[in-house]
């Protein structure tokens, strides 16, 4: 007898970095997170990206903590901060060895800026692969000798494996299937010099162990979404629905940057700001500022 396929129970996340306060952008962001699982009868949790060891902050956690609560934002179950899951990544770190797919970079950002010939992605330089070429020995030499390096993904080989990829957008005239294209992007990094791993690598296994079918996300991140889909491939994940909305920007047309404090969700709390009321400015897309890039 076969027994029904149960519907997808939809899980969304918002997932920051705790290099400084949320501004109003993080904000529509999270809510909308929050709007599509509730209105599934879904599940929306709340992961902090806390592996970049030179720019995460503890007193920031709480702050966004405080911030997504004083705006209305709830998510379901535990919070996830990936500096907890280090030994995770490493495994899939040592996965990836395995398969021939990493390399060891020795390359200081002076000297990939210092070759010309880098041609650039949509990110900006894509690294010209000149640590692929050293021999096994080599590489053995170096890291005994206590050498800093990254790891690299070697793109050719991963997306030969991977072989033609696609990834399903969803968003309000419903879902459209798009080809990944992970190749322009290069060897990207995947454990950091100053980090055990990068966004690209524990955002993707995060994603899969919490289970998340729906990645609502900023336009900015619309190009690691072709990298995502490569590392579940070749990882044997599955692959969420994504979104890129558009981001907020100031007066001057620039992104809104945690650094710029005036739209911080902070400083509009202390301005005595009713949160419900930008809560709902937020949702009817009426913004204190402009928007740029992607579908909302
Ligand atoms: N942690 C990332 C950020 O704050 C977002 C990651 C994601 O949504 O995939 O920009």
């Amino acid at each position: 007898m076969t027994r029904p396929v149960a519907p997808q129970h939809m899980v969304t996340r918002f997932a920051p970095s705790p290099t400084g306060r949320l501004h109003v952008g993080h904000g529509w962001s999270a809510l909308m997170a929050m709007d599509l699982a509730r209105g599934a009868g879904g599940t929306m949790r709340l992961r902090i990206e806390d592996i970049d060891g030179t720019r995460s902050r503890p007193e920031h956690v709480a702050g966004i903590i405080e911030d997504l609560r004083w705006l209305g934002v709830e998510w379901d179950g535990d919070i996830l901060f990936q500096s907890q899951r280090i030994r995770l990544y490493m495994a899939a770190l040592d996965r990836l060895r395995d398969m021939g797919l990493l390399y060891p970079c020795f390359c200081t950002r002076a000297d990939i800026q210092a070759s010309l010939t880098a041609p650039h992605g949509p990110e900006g330089p894509v690294y010209p692969g000149t640590c692929r070429a050293l021999g096994a020995e080599e590489q053995t030499h170096r890291i005994a000798a206590g050498k800093a390096h990254a790891w690299r993904i070697d793109m050719a080989q991963a997306t030969a494996r991977a072989g033609p990829l696609c990834w399903h957008a969803f968003g309000a005239e419903g879902s459209e299937v798009i080809a990944a294209n992970p190749a322009v992007h290069g060897d990207v990094v995947l454990a950091r010099k100053d980090a055990p791993a990068s966004y690209h690598l524990s955002c993707t296994l995060d994603d899969a162990a919490m289970g998340v079918t729906h990645v609502l996300r900023g336009a900015d991140l619309r190009h690691a979404t072709d990298i995502h889909r490569l590392l579940q491939a070749v990882l044997d994940l599955p692959s969420p629905a994504y979104r890129h909305h558009p981001l907020l920007v100031d007066a001057q047309g620039q992104r809104l940057a945690k650094r710029s404090g005036s739209l911080s969700l902070a400083q509009l709390r202390t301005q005595g700001i009713d949160p419900r009321v930008l809560a709902a400015d937020l949702r009817a897309r009426r913004f204190p500022v402009g928007i740029s890039g992607g579908k909302a």
